[in-house]
């Protein structure tokens, strides 16, 4: 097993999260293939260990204490990226999501663009439904490769229940390839879309920080950023995070910061957003409990 799947004992997670915070996890495997990652499943099934899929971590929060699990990554075929026949791309669930935009825009292929920014892996962001710019995954996927202890199967778009961040993707399961239909496209007005996305990006969201993206998902019909600005709370330091001073639903962690400072900064602008007669903000960044695996950060009740 251990060669196979390329296990290693006790290693740090924060260097595979944006965030760069948290402890270590007792076991990772790096998985190449499809049945590497079924045996690495069964392996962690067979040993009653929770079980943890990490892509880049764009969107992840690792606790300061790690995880008594085993996380598993995808590397090799499982993060390549190739286009099949006339419109479809091929991408292994490691495979980094603004790379296979960069792809499908060189082979003409359009469909992808609003991805260019999103620094998660192809498996993360259909497992997240991922978006921006009124798109997301569910609108260009047409199947995944799941995997889990028992083997894999192919599953159709329809099958996911894609909604706004959200799919049926569990936390045993492994999203370890995906096709993308996409339409043939003007490579030069494919580019123009994509400098056009990428310096909208670089004006509206902070850069060069530490930071997982969006910290909670949007309330109909308005947006946590603004709710969160409108608290007074854009640049509000707690430990070593801080609400962004560009954009108030990213949170970014300075030197020393820890996962508990994160939360609890979450915790003051849920409560912040509250107390001003706004609405209970839910988290979009997932979070990894030492013992349970991935689920919704650990928040404190709110009214
Ligand atoms: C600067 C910045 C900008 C961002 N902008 C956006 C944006 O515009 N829109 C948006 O939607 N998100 C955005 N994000 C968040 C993030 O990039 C996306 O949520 C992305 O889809 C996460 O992919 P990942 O591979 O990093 O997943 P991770 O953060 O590693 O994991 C997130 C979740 O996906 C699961 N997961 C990961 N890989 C797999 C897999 N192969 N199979 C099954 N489950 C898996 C994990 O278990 C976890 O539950 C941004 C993040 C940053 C840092």
């Amino acid at each position: 097993m251990a060669e196979q799947a390329g296990i290693r004992e006790n290693v740090p997670l924060a260097p595979f999260t944006s965030i760069k915070v948290g402890g270590p996890a007792d076991a990772v495997a790096v998985c190449t293939s499809f049945a590497g990652v079924t045996e690495a499943l069964r392996w962690a099934a067979d040993r009653n260990a929770p079980v943890a899929v990490v892509g880049k971590g764009s969107n992840l929060i690792v606790d300061d204490a790690g995880f008594r699990g085993l996380v598993i990554r995808l590397a090799g075929r499982l993060s390549s990226i190739s286009v099949r026949g006339a419109d479809t791309l091929w991408c292994g669930g490691g495979a980094s999501l603004p790379r296979a935009v960069q792809r499908a825009a060189t082979a003409g292929l359009t469909g992808l663009e609003f991805g260019a920014s999103i620094p998660g892996t192809a498996g993360g962001a259909v497992a997240m439904n991922a978006g921006a710019y009124s798109s997301d995954l569910s609108q260009v996927l047409e199947w995944a490769v799941i995997c889990d202890a028992n083997g894999r199967r192919k599953v159709g778009r329809d099958d996911l229940a894609m909604g706004y961040r959200t799919t049926s993707v569990q936390g045993n399961e492994v999203v370890a390839a995906v096709g993308f239909r996409l339409a043939p496209g003007d490579p030069a007005d494919i580019k123009t879309t994509l400098d056009g996305l990428r310096t909208h990006r670089r004006t509206t969201q902070p850069q060069g920080v530490r930071t997982f993206g969006s910290v909670f998902t949007n309330p109909e019909g308005d947006s946590s950023g603004r709710l969160i600005e409108a608290a007074g709370l854009k640049g509000f330091t707690l430990g070593g995070a801080r609400i962004s001073p560009v954009h108030a639903n990213f949170i970014e962690a300075g030197k020393d910061c820890r996962a508990a400072d994160v939360i609890a900064l979450m915790d003051e602008a849920r409560r912040r957003v509250r107390d001003a007669g706004g609405p209970v903000l839910h988290a979009e960044v997932r979070y990894l409990h030492p013992e349970w695996g991935i689920g919704a950060p650990p928040l404190a009740e709110i009214a």
